[in-house]
């Protein structure tokens, strides 16, 4: 690997704390502390992405030192890593100074054409912001993170990436539904990349210190590696920026919708400013379709983050943004309006998504009050919702509808609810016909907007049993069938959560815990 090609042009251009200490501390007036990785003793290769590592210009193993430098045992000697500071808004909550608790920075690596990509461990040891925790992670949430940010990539939708994934060769305790019972669980370390780990809470962080001058530096920075579009000075430079962040925003979400991702944690420090997906924590697919439904068990009972929430939280994030930027803006009418543009923005993007979804090649009048129905029957009916739009792409005006949809709700369907999907089916069919394109141009935009594979949580659940007892078969199969998520790879994948998994822990409910 070019492991010599890794520059920090981040740690180059900010104050920071070079003193290497990793005793948890406020760092007022630095964006970054330089810490050491844990130099894993034991640790054992999972798996390694040789094809993003091609791509991002870092290449293949090639000797033991590119092991160890994957699995946080040793980094070269010029490479000084390091861990940002940001803060945050937790569950509605000013939260303060968070910063990379657990995760460290090598730095950037360039490709052959141009494009930069950051590379961070995850779970390579403490940190100053590690406040009371261990920087570590368990195989459990790392391998959640692995599978889950590459089945996004595959799935088309903006994500940070998996380059590798090992055991540390530690045990980490953990109490992993906050109850008391904690247990050892095997440690785990990642290494993840994105072309920027810039969250919404670094830009809060240097906000509520008011640190203006480091602030503007910041957005100058981000703006120069990331926005390059944006060439206008002053005032509207900001706000310009803050526009574009908004847009990726909306757009991130969209595809959430589109695919049934749920987050579960969209804290302002968990905001990309790149509008990526960014970390996996008690995230979930949604089975059976609901509004309602959050897997994070620390998200009860409020469902602030729940997967209906979504955009009107991303929203709420975006107000946060605002405030941090303000010094760099100061003018309000500005930000409200391109906070309230949001909404509209979204709506018009989500209804061109679920339009695409149900093969209308437009969206014409009416649509959108069609969409709102068939989300509450959805609900109603506990329809599974990547099932039922896989089946729906098989249908024609001769389908029998009972065996057919079958295998697509998770209750009985009662007497007037079959009424309900029935006049369901009818409306959908009459206003497939006012499409002004072939069928097959129809049926190739649902093909292409509705995945026939996704990683279910009752899969990871599996998946890491297996993993903890040494297998690797199912990981392997996962990502095989990630890879690849609008193909039917493996017909045992396209059914609907088998009832064993319902409410079980670590598969419906999830915690932060990691
Ligand atoms: P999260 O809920 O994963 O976004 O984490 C919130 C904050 O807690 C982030 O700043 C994390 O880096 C930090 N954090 C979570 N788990 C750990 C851990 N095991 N060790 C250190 N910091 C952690
Ligand atoms: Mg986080």
């Amino acid at each position: 690997m070019n492991l010599d090609q890794i520059t920090q042009p981040f740690i180059n251009e900010f104050p920071g704390d070079f003193s290497g200490n990793t005793m948890q501390r406020q760092t007022p007036k630095v964006l970054f502390a330089t810490v050491a990785v844990a130099e894993y003793q034991n640790p054992e290769l999972i798996i390694f992405n040789e094809k993003l590592s091609e791509e991002i210009g870092l290449g293949k193993i090639d000797n033991e030192s590119d092991l160890q430098f994957l699995n946080a045992s040793s980094v070269p000697e010029l490479l000084k890593t390091y861990s940002t500071a940001y803060a945050g808004h937790q569950f509605g909550n000013w939260a303060g100074q968070l910063g990379d608790g657990r995760a460290i920075y090598a730095g950037e690596i360039k490709n052959s054409q141009g494009k930069k990509t950051e590379i961070q461990w995850k779970g390579a040891g403490a940190t100053p912001y590690s406040r009371h925790a261990d920087g570590r992670a368990v195989l459990r949430s790392s391998v959640r993170e692995y599978l889950m940010s590459e089945a996004m990539f595959h799935l088309g939708i903006p994500t940070t990436r998996a380059l590798s994934l090992s055991f540390t060769g530690e045990e980490v305790m953990r109490d992993m539904m906050y109850d008391g019972n904690p247990e050892y669980e095997k440690g785990a370390v990642m290494v993840r990349t994105a072309e920027s780990f810039l969250r919404f809470g670094h830009f809060e962080l240097l906000s509520a210190q008011k640190e203006t001058d480091t602030l503007k530096k910041l957005a100058d920075f981000a703006i120069g590696n990331y926005f390059p579009e944006i060439n206008t000075e002053g005032t509207d430079r900001y706000a310009q920026f803050f526009e574009k962040v908004a847009e990726r925003t909306a757009a991130m979400i969209v595809e959430w919708y589109r695919v049934g991702f749920v987050h579960g944690v969209m804290n302002t420090d968990n905001m990309s400013i790149l509008g990526l997906t960014i970390d996996y924590g008690p995230f979930s697919f949604l089975d059976e379709y609901s509004l309602n439904f959050t897997p994070n068990t620390t998200d009860l009972p409020g469902r602030r983050y729940a997967f209906g929430n979504q955009a009107k939280i991303a929203q709420w994030n975006l107000w946060q943004l605002a405030n941090a930027l303000f010094p760099l803006i100061k003018d309000e009418k500005i930000l409200e309006k391109i906070l309230n543009g949001f909404s509209g923005n979204f709506w018009k993007q989500h209804d061109e998504m679920m339009a695409k979804k149900f093969g209308f090649n437009e969206v014409m009048e009416g649509d959108d009050a069609f969409f709102t129905d068939v989300q509450q029957m959805m609900g109603d009916l506990n329809i599974d919702y990547t099932l039922f739009f896989n089946q729906l792409e098989k249908l024609d005006e001769k389908t029998d509808l009972d065996t057919h949809f079958k295998e697509i709700f998770y209750a009985p369907v009662l007497a007037e609810q079959s009424l309900i999907f029935e006049n369901f089916i009818k409306t959908y069919l009459i206003r497939l016909k006012k499409n002004t394109v072939s069928k097959a141009e129809s049926l190739s935009l649902m093909q292409k907007n509705n995945p026939k594979f996704i990683l279910r949580n009752y899969l990871l659940f599996e998946c890491i049993k297996e993993l903890n007892e040494g297998k690797k078969e199912l990981f392997n199969k996962l990502l095989s069938a990630l890879e690849n998520p609008y193909e039917e790879l493996y017909p045992e994948f396209s059914k609907k959560r088998p009832p064993l998994y319902d409410g079980q822990t670590g598969s419906s409910t999830l915690s932060c815990s990691s």
